[in-house]
């Protein structure tokens, strides 16, 4: 595995790959996890070549938000990355991504970037399509691997490839889950003690949605966001942002309990921010993601 910091190594690189290598891409801010690993793997299987990045990207972090204590481990990161067959971790700099003069974001609008996650994190969407677009431009892959664990962003990357119509097939996995059901998150790591218990809370939350769905369609929709508030409520440790139950085209809130729709969760857990989502297809079938570690 070559490890490259420069945008111009990482060009250069990329323009010596035969045109008939398909190139698969894999955008994370380090901190690996299972998540990551199995968005590579899967990126590995269907590409000729493979380029992970690992870069914080300050852009999208409010002014009060955990820029500088995100956590890193570039070393194993890289180890876990070889491990995985990746040809390429790009790794650069924030001198290279945003260098002095710097002026010109995408800033994706309307309720898909400034509800849910948008509200409670104005201008993260616009940090994350920005870097995400110069991330496609430098590596220039076939094919993009995003978690769904991150359902907005995924919406906001899936929306500005259209709208500016990119050629790259967005490949978008399920959320991997620690045992108890906890979404694996780089984040999971400010979970200490009674707060890694308590964070549980998230996922029975979306349980307690689903379950409502299932036992009221077609009735008011706030049956299934109450039962999502009740049970975060009930942890005294986690401090709920939003619930909300959204038809994910329009990504406007839903009114009554019916599919296609996107179960949304956001909450504090101590020192953590952490968001999850369930996902119901238009055949009424649940993508509610996979346990994959070991319980902790
Ligand atoms: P991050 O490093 O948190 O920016 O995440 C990098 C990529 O990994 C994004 O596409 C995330 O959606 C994805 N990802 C993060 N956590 C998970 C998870 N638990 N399951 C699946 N994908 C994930």
């Amino acid at each position: 595995m070559r490890v490259i910091t420069t945008i111009q190594e990482m060009v250069d690189t990329r323009g010596e790959w035969p045109v008939s290598h398909e190139v698969g891409f894999v955008a994370t801010m380090g901190y690996l996890h299972e998540g990551h690993l199995t968005l590579a793997r899967q990126a590995r299987r269907e590409n000729d070549a493979l380029i992970a990045s690992i870069y914080v990207n300050p852009t999208q972090f409010g002014p009060h938000e955990d820029l500088n204590t995100y956590p890193r481990d570039l070393r194993r990161d890289l180890r876990l990355l070889e491990e995985e067959g990746v040809d390429i971790a790009f790794v650069p700099t924030s001198q290279e991504i945003y260098p002095v003069g710097f002026v010109t974001y995408v800033d994706p609008t309307g309720p898909l970037a400034e509800q849910a996650e948008g509200a409670s994190r104005p201008g993260h969407f616009r940090g994350v399509a920005t870097v995400v677009l110069k991330l496609f431009e430098i590596t220039r892959p076939h094919r993009a691997y995003f978690g769904q664990k991150d359902g907005q962003q995924v919406a906001v990357i899936a929306r500005m490839v259209k709208d500016f119509n990119l050629p790259v097939q967005l490949r978008v996995l399920p959320t991997v889950r620690e045992a108890d059901g906890l979404a694996m998150s780089s984040r999971n790591a400010y979970l200490l003690g009674e707060d890694r218990i308590a964070a549980r809370v998230l996922y029975r939350a979306l349980q307690a949605g689903r379950a409502a769905f299932e036992k009221n369609p077609g009735e008011r929709a706030s049956l299934a966001t109450r039962a999502m508030i009740d049970t975060v409520q009930s942890e005294p440790r986690a401090h709920l942002d939003y619930a909300e139950i959204r038809d994910p085209r329009p990504f406007l809130a839903r009114e009554t309990l019916a599919a296609p729709a996107l179960l949304l969760i956001a909450a504090s857990v101590g020192p953590a921010r952490l968001i999850d989502n369930f996902v119901l297809h238009e055949d009424g079938t649940w993508d509610t993601g996979i346990m994959k570690g070991p319980l902790q």
